[in-house]
């Protein structure tokens, strides 16, 4: 005896017992309904066909005869096969949970696609939901290398970590036309739809009449943003105050004074203007370098670049040498 012959054996009598007929069989006799006419009365079905059956029970020792005066009458030749309806019930009632259990989540997933995000729920106008666009994943082929729960930025799917799967959660949030996934997935696991169905959608619902406004604002938006960045550049580079630190004579070039000359026509200011002597020595002796600080401002806002090249002409002419300018 080993594991093997119980496994036979058993399936033996579940195979005499997997059959609807014989199932009949048995309830009838468990109710009394003992002989065979009665058998074949109720379960409607000929002689022949329930003797068959009675044949496969009795072999199986599922039934057995049982004496009576005159005529053949059929028993249940254990209680215990009782149970077997029992634990059968008990099944179908686990599959029926199973099934509405099921159904519940169909019904989720449908709600769920009907509520997609504002901004997945149309495509060019057309609802989302009436372009069967987005991808199938084969899950005999998947991996779990998860590339394609990561990659897609439209969170079209979900990971099943039990099962080391990628699952479609969302597929409507597919963007229209898009395959990278299936592109990047390293076993080809993930499949779309021909491209031509798009292509009749875009037919039939006149797609590309309803883009020419889109497109035409798009456009615009381009040529603004253009603008706007030329704008931008030119203001960056437009100078409307420049701050110097020179160093040199100050006094005895008389650098300040020739500044002002050359600037009196400009729309310009010199302000926090600062001399710095390095020494005691240097603040009596006015032939002692200093270090010297103004800023031009526009009066206007303007433009001074003009300005700042005469003061830097002066700058030069008159010496001094240049420690920054900003
Ligand atoms: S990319 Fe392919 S293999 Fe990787 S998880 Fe997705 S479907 Fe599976
Ligand atoms: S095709 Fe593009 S948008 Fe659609 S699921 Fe794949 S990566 Fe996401």
């Amino acid at each position: 005896m080993n594991d093997c012959y119980y496994c036979d054996e058993r399936a033996a009598i579940f195979k005499a017992l997997g059959n609807s007929v014989r199932l009949m069989i048995l309830s009838e006799i468990a109710k009394g309904n003992s002989s065979l006419c009665e058998l074949v009365d109720i379960i409607k079905r000929d002689k022949s066909t329930i003797s068959r059956h009675l044949k496969i029970l009795r072999e199986m020792n599922l039934i057995e005869i049982k004496s009576s005066s005159n005529r053949v009458e059929y028993a249940i030749s254990m209680d215990c096969i009782g149970n077997y309806f029992l634990c059968a019930n008990d099944v179908m009632d686990r599959r029926i949970d199973m099934k509405i259990k099921l159904n519940d989540i169909i019904k989720k997933e449908a709600k769920m696609a009907e509520k997609l995000p504002e901004k997945f729920a149309k495509w060019h106008g057309i609802d989302r939901t009436k372009i069967p666009w987005y991808p199938v994943v084969d899950v005999d082929k998947c991996i779990g290398c998860k590339l394609c729960f990561v990659s897609c930025g439209r969170g079209v799917y979900d990971f099943d970590m039990e099962e080391n799967k990628a699952v479609v959660a969302h597929k409507y949030q597919c963007l229209v036309g898009c395959s990278t996934c299936a592109t990047i997935c390293p076993v080809g696991a993930i499949s779309f739809p021909e491209r031509s169905m798009i292509q009749k959608v875009e037919k039939e619902e006149k797609v590309l009449v309803r883009i020419q406004e889109k497109a035409k604002k798009k456009k615009a938006e381009i040529d603004m943003e253009k603008v706007r960045k030329e704008a931008m550049d030119k203001l960056s580079k437009t100078k409307t105050s420049v701050k110097y630190e020179v160093v040199g004579h100050v006094f005895e070039s008389a650098l300040m004074k020739s500044i002002r000359d050359a600037i009196k026509d400009c729309k310009v200011d010199l302000v926090d203007i600062s001399v710095e002597s390095p020494s005691l020595k240097g603040c009596w002796d006015q032939k002692a370098p200093s270090l010297t600080k103004f800023t031009v401002v526009s009066t206007e806002m303007e433009d001074i670049s003009q300005c700042i090249e005469k003061i830097d002409k002066i700058i030069k002419k008159a010496g001094m040498v240049l420690i920054s300018k900003e």
